[in-house]
């Protein structure tokens, strides 16, 4: 093994570790954010990696950005603001995936799955955290009613907008550094605000949400004032990360068909 490669993975390790220290990581999603870090570097290069590091740091941003405001919500989600393996997994694991398949069998398709897998999760990582901060309450998809600001499967203009922006930022670093053209610029973006937009009608119908018999709170958690919820929507196995995965999935193989198609 070269030096310098000793050195990318010392830089990929401070950039997982680093996290941890600030309460962005958990230890064990600090573990998966190296691997996919890894994983990534190994097929498409410090390029992969940089693509990587604008979803990572803009998505932490985010997170932290009003915090306090955003922790008075912490009632409704299921984890606090550290993020587990389980969540890096979900917004992750399929660009990972990416990464080693281009290792395995080199071919151009991987960096559209790479693309479309991280705007996806940008988009919804900035829709999720910037959305809780708008002004007006969000539209549940299911009943069309107001829900409470954070509610899975709700929709504001706000947070739209900030999905947009999410995919367009990764469509347009993905350009940057690997060439892709406009046609495909446009198709990641489209097919990362796509699976943003999948993440939503997911959690309004496939996620489970669980009511506190206590203090009739309606939750992500299974938990609350100190007794197990009982299961109101959604089912019990497809917490925020399945739904996370599953539309991070489903965009990449969107843009892995329309690779195959033309
Ligand atoms: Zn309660």
């Amino acid at each position: 093994m070269e030096i310098d490669q000793f050195l990318i993975i010392g830089f990929i390790a401070v950039f997982a570790g680093a996290p941890a220290f600030l309460h962005l990581l958990k230890p064990s999603g600090a573990i998966a954010a190296f691997f996919t870090g890894t994983s990534i570097w190994a097929g498409f290069g410090i390029k992969g990696l940089f693509l990587l590091g604008v979803f990572f740091i803009t998505s932490s941003l985010m997170s932290k950005y009003r915090s306090q405001r955003k922790e008075k919500l912490g009632e409704l989600h299921e984890k606090g603001s550290a993020r587990d393996w389980a969540q890096v997994a979900a917004n992750g694991g399929m660009a990972a995936f990416a990464g080693l398949a281009n290792v395995i069998t080199s071919d151009p398709v991987w960096f559209i799955v790479l693309a479309v897998s991280l705007a996806s999760a940008n988009a919804d990582t900035w829709a999720s955290e910037l959305g809780v901060l708008s002004k007006q309450q969000p539209i549940s998809i299911k009943s069309m009613k107001r829900v409470p600001r954070g509610t899975s499967g709700a929709i504001s203009g706000f947070g739209t907008a900030a999905s947009g922006a999410g995919s367009l930022l990764i469509a347009l670093t993905a350009d940057f550094l690997f060439g892709l053209g406009s046609g495909w610029t446009l198709a990641v973006l489209l097919l990362g605000l796509t699976g943003s937009l999948l993440d939503t009608l997911l959690g309004a119908y496939l996620q489970a949400g669980f009511k506190c018999s206590r203090c009739n709170l309606l939750t992500e958690k299974t938990t609350h004032c100190g007794e197990a919820t009982s299961l109101v929507s959604g089912f019990v196995q497809i917490n925020n990360d399945a739904v996370n995965f599953i539309s991070c999935f489903t965009a990449a193989m969107m843009g892995m068909s329309l690779y195959n198609i033309l």
